[in-house]
């Protein structure tokens, strides 16, 4: 007799979700969170009353949250509060302009026309394929199974209409917004959003060059930080019986005869399952807590081939004034050719860029109870990507002088005085973040993902290698974000209750 019907490690979006659902089909289940909070890359902290995400600062594409508490018999109020933020974005470019998006899509136009007329025309047409693309794709595609070609095939036939939206799976982001626009700041507004999928606009799928289009039905911001959504997931579990323990490293996962039941903490107790979940960067799942031992050779090769995501140096600020800012995110971008240059040329030869695309998220503009009165916030993902191993160096050495350009950067864009009104400052390097979620060379996003890593080609949900092992979370299919962890927990839950239900 186990002591659980399922085991969850990691306490992220993906872990929790299957974990909730769980719970709610009559599943006895339990998920142990190494780190003290849950929430993982969506969390927040405190320290000296002031409330830091410690990654994730925004979400967008609300329909996996939305399906997930339907699922869970509810509705995301019920749970949790999401504030519409508007405009999208501030952007400062390349060329020195300054403007900001609205999520109005007709306002938009007007900005359109002014800053890039002879884009008008492909504006109006990124919309008509992309609204109708977004509506069509989104259930079918992000919350179906997809670990096998029989299962993509199915999927196929059972959403047909779908099937025209093939090609853009195989496009690169940038020949997809290539199709669209020639003016470079155009270009570049809707370019940077293939780092949010971890990759540059070169290899990143064309399926994520449309984000730039779906952030037009609303980005919103969780009231009380990032940390809502995790939170919310959480509460809606426990009141089907779900229990979560913090501070439980899971070490190993128990094993006999290619069958997982269990886990072994890292202070030496063993909990037994009939399934665990693991929430965790697939390479860890089964080359440290599975082990190779316990793996078939096809495995340990198939697996080892995966690389991990880009980490990105995050600077988390307390101001004591309001920054110079007109929206939740600033983007400081470059031209779309120089945002595949630093990948290639200073990412992958690991040397930090000094110029690179800055994001300034400054939460406390939606919610000001973040900070103490009249204090601010702002999250500072400063020149990004940088390399985990810069060249001839190691972080822990370089954290002063990063953090010194990250403020320079702050002086020159939200605040020529910021250095006189930092009240509190903490910079988090790839070695920090390594630290603080064990995530291996602090890849933010599990796996790295581009168009050759994704759907059956990524780590599947339902273990094909060890028996009643799951996986969810950002290594699985759709990769890193947090609508698209909520949806593979969606889909992992779907293949449990297929098989346990
Ligand atoms: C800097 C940054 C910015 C981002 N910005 C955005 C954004 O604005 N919008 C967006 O949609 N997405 C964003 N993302 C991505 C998004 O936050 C993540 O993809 C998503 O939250 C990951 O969820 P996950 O299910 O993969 O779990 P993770 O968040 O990876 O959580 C895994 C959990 O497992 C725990 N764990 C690890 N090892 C063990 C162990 N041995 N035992 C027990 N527990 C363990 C960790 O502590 C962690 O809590 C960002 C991510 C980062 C890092």
């Amino acid at each position: 007799m186990s002591d659980y019907d399922v085991i969850v490690v990691g306490a992220g979006l993906g872990g929790l979700t299957t974990a909730a659902l769980a719970a709610k089909s009559g599943m006895k289940t339990l998920v142990l969170e190494q780190s003290d909070i849950i929430g993982g890359c969506c969390s927040t902290f405190e320290v000296d009353g002031y409330k830091f995400d410690v990654g994730a600062s925004i979400v967008e594409v609300i329909q996996p949250l939305e399906r997930l508490f339907e699922m869970l018999g509810g509705k995301i109020s019920d749970y949790l509060e999401l504030i519409p933020c508007d405009p999208i974005y501030s952007f400062i470019t390349d060329d020195g302009q300054r403007f900001s998006i609205p999520t109005d899509i007709d306002e938009t136009t007007e900005l359109v026309k002014r800053i890039a007329p002879e884009d008008v025309e492909g504006w109006h047409r990124f919309c008509d394929k992309g609204l109708s693309m977004i509506e069509e794709m989104m259930d079918a595609v992000m919350l179906s199974p997809m670990n096998t070609f029989s299962e993509a095939m199915q999927l196929g036939m059972k959403n047909p209409q779908i099937l025209k939206f093939a090609p853009t799976f195989a496009r690169t982001h940038q020949g997809v917004i290539r199709s669209f626009y020639k003016n470079p700041v155009m270009l570049q507004s809707a370019a940077f959003q293939s780092y949010f999928a971890g990759a540059p606009p070169e290899l990143g799928s064309g399926v994520f060059g449309y984000i730039a289009l779906s952030e037009h039905l609303g980005i919103y911001y969780p009231r009380g930080g990032m940390i809502g959504i995790p939170n919310g997931i959480a509460k809606a579990g426990m009141d089907y019986g779900l229990e979560i323990k913090v501070n439980q490293k899971v070490e190993k996962l128990l094993m006999e005869n290619g069958t997982a039941f269990g886990v072994k903490l890292e202070n030496g107790s063993e909990i037994t399952a009939k399934l665990v979940v693991s929430n965790l960067n697939a390479q860890v799942t089964y080359l440290k807590l599975v082990g190779p031992h316990n793996l078939p050779g096809w495995a340990v090769k198939a697996i080892a081939s995966y690389s991990n995501s880009m980490p990105c140096p995050m600077i988390y600020v307390g101001l004591d004034k309001k920054p110079d800012l007109e929206a939740h995110h600033t983007i400081v971008t470059s031209s779309l050719e120089s945002m595949n240059d630093v990948w290639n040329n200073f990412y992958k030869m690991g040397i930090i860029p000094e110029t690179a695309m800055s994001l300034v998220c400054w939460p406390t503009e939606a919610d000001p109870s973040l900070a103490p009165e009249g204090r601010h916030i702002l999250n500072f993902l400063c020149n990004a990507p940088a390399p985990y191993a810069p060249k001839g160096d190691n972080w822990d050495r370089l954290k002063g002088w990063y953090k010194d350009a990250a403020i320079k950067e702050l002086e020159t864009y939200v605040l020529p005085d910021a250095r006189d009104h930092i009240e509190y400052i903490q910079v988090s390097t790839p070695l920090d973040f390594e630290r603080r979620l064990l995530h291996p060379e602090g890849g933010i996003y599990g796996l790295f993902s581009d168009m050759t890593t994704l759907a059956m080609f990524r780590p599947r949900s339902r273990s094909k290698a060890v028996k009643n092992l799951y996986l969810t979370g950002s290594s699985t299919h759709l990769g890193g974000g947090v609508p698209t962890t909520v949806a593979s927990g969606i889909v992992t839950a779907k293949y449990i209750l297929k098989d346990f239900g």
